[in-house]
């Protein structure tokens, strides 16, 4: 399914071909949306076949709840992309990530998670986890105590890279090797890197995991995540999406396969015009700080140039805690970054967040906490946006 290594193509070659078939193509250039819940055979006899081998690992169409053409031509790409063995698809992100804990561990284990995951994946660490007889330990974004909180029942390291809002980035080649040399596996939430800046397997992990309702779908208008395995993990993953019933629409699957093939232009203008917005940011007196990891002063910024290709439109900065009272007032006062959760699609958003609360094992910034998309639009257009909220809310001139 992966290409050999040692492909000599660029990898934007690579988005835009990824998961189609090989040679001079033929007919609709994208895979057509097939739906089907049953799948017909000719003959008991060849029932029988799909059936065994489905049984002995081999992907056939057998039943549309494991996807038609539609959904298995997006797992291609997905796992082209991340350098995987194989991949499930799920109802969404957040699917995905719960799905993957449970594949990865049992009742009487215990998982080190980091504290800079997605906020809905905090609450079923906390909540379901313990719940299921698993121990949970949080641990710093950074990854920095990592060694110091493993114990003979860990079975799994969980991280989020960049962590979300902060963007902090462990070191995922030292923690993998770690990991690897105990029996325990790794995970890691690549929805920032999105299969395309980052790739985790590549860099040790077992699973990647993508909520590709953010950039790989890219318009804001699907929901859908996937879990990709190296081969020493595939089994569990599989497993447990066959268990729990895993399945997507061939529209959804269509939509984010669609999406894949702009996601490299897409990238480079969201990274662009993130920069733009960054590095104004950190010259206004009310900002206390910028958050992003293409800045010197990030703290692993060494690190994401080593292991990321790039960035992509997601900044924070944390606002002077004086000036609290007035954030309200700038994200109102905002006109083209629009109120709302999620990120990735071609629009600017904006939101804010607790700062104080963000961090439990290492210092959480006093101040709020603003997290901007920076969209598709004119870059400059947006920091004049910025500029008029900053001027009426926090009496400032640029
Ligand atoms: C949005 C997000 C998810 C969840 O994706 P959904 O499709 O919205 O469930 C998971 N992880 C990260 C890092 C996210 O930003």
């Amino acid at each position: 399914m992966s290409r050999p290594s040692g492909d000599p193509r660029h990898p934007r070659t690579g988005l835009v071909h990824a998961g189609r078939a090989e040679g001079r193509a033929t007919g609709p250039v994208n895979p057509p949306i097939v739906r089907a819940s049953t799948i017909l055979h000719g003959s008991v006899a060849a029932m029988r076949d799909a059936e065994s081998r489905r049984q002995a690992g081999e992907r056939v169409q057998s039943y549309g709840r494991r996807g038609t053409d539609t959904a298995l031509a997006l797992e291609d790409a997905l796992v082209e992309m991340e350098g995987g063995h194989a991949a499930r698809l799920f109802s969404s992100g957040l699917a995905a990530n719960a799905s993957a804990f449970m594949a990865l561990l049992r009742p009487g284990a215990q998982v080190l998670v980091s504290e800079g995951v997605y906020g809905p994946v905090k609450r079923f660490v906390r909540q379901f986890l313990p719940a299921w007889g698993v121990d949970a330990c949080f641990v710093r974004a950074d990854g920095r105590d990592i060694e110091e909180h493993v114990t003979s029942s860990t079975r799994l390291i969980y991280l989020e890279s960049p962590g979300s809002v902060l963007f902090e980035i462990p070191d995922l080649p030292r923690i993998a090797a770690f990991a690897r040399d105990r029996g325990i596996r790794v995970a890691v939430d690549n929805t920032w890197g999105s299969a395309w800046n980052y790739r985790p397997l590549a860099l040790g992990a077992d699973v990647s995991i993508l909520a590709a309702t953010k950039y790989l779908g890219g318009h804001a208008d699907v929901h859908l995540g996937a879990v990709v395995a190296n081969v020493q993990a595939w089994q569990a993953v599989d497993e447990m999406a066959e268990w729990t019933g895993a399945s997507v629409s061939a529209e959804d699957a269509y939509l984010v396969l669609r999406g894949i093939r702009t996601m490299g232009v897409r990238m480079a203008a969201h990274e662009a015009n993130a920069q733009l917005i960054c590095q104004w940011l950190g010259e206004q007196a009310w900002v206390n700080q910028v958050f992003s990891p293409h800045l010197p002063s990030h703290p692993q910024h060494a690190i994401w140039k080593r292991d990321f290709r790039g960035g992509c439109g997601l900044l924070s900065f944390e606002v002077r805690k004086e000036l609290a009272d007035r954030v309200e007032r700038f994200l109102d006062t905002l006109r083209l970054f629009g109120l709302g959760a999620s990120w990735g699609g071609y629009e600017s958003l904006a939101r804010m967040e607790d700062g104080p609360s963000l961090r439990q094992c290492s210092p959480s910034p006093e101040g709020p906490v603003v997290r901007l998309h920076a969209g598709l639009e004119d870059g400059e257009d947006l920091l004049k946006d910025i500029k008029c909220a900053a001027a009426a809310a926090f009496h400032v001139t640029s």
